[in-house]
């Protein structure tokens, strides 16, 4: 019988993941959720919600002092997101390539942003810039906290 070493989870990460209000009325959460599920990503949270303009503004706290900020806001506010923790190795630098450039006329086609927008203002998802990033984001988010659970499919993912 064959028997394989446990894989190697030390690197793993969590990032926060979100399709923003536009992206939820294309009906393209199933695309975004599909696209992280098939790379090998492990799904820890998930949740539809009417965000409040408190938690949009905690939210994007750093970008309070930009021009764009007051319509940002209002974008974010204009219906429901569904907002959605991952994990793996390497998730939060990956997951933002997967969605990829802020401004889609940059994105990469093969990205989420290159492949279904057009517009800075409405650029269907959102993801963490960095782990401390994604940690203060999923405890906004998701107060009540994120999954933790083992996956028998990670030795079939990871080396
Ligand atoms: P992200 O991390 O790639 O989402 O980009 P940022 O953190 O820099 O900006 C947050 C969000 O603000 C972006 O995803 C856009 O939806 C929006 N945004 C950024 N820059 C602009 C801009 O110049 N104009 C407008 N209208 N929205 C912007
Ligand atoms: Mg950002």
């Amino acid at each position: 019988q064959l028997s394989f070493p446990p894989p190697n989870m030390s690197q793993t990460e969590r990032t926060y993941i979100m399709v923003k209000p536009d992206g939820v009325e294309r009906g393209l959460v199933g695309e975004i959720i599909k696209r992280f599920e098939a790379k090998g990503y492990q799904l820890c949270a998930l949740e539809l919600m009417q965000p409040s303009k408190d938690l949009l503004e905690q939210h994007y706290r750093d970008l309070a002092s930009k021009p764009f900020f007051p319509k940002l806001v209002a974008y974010m506010s204009s219906g429901p997101v569904v907002g959605m923790v991952w994990q793996g190795k390497e998730v939060v630098k990956t997951g933002r390539k997967m969605l990829g450039a802020t401004n889609p006329l940059e994105s990469a086609p093969g990205t989420i942003r290159g492949d279904f927008c057009v517009d800075v203002g409405q650029n269907l998802c959102h993801g963490s810039d960095s782990v401390e990033s994604a940690e203060r984001e999923i405890a906004l988010w998701f107060p009540r906290g994120a999954a933790s659970w083992t996956r028998r499919f990670d030795s079939f993912i990871y080396e």
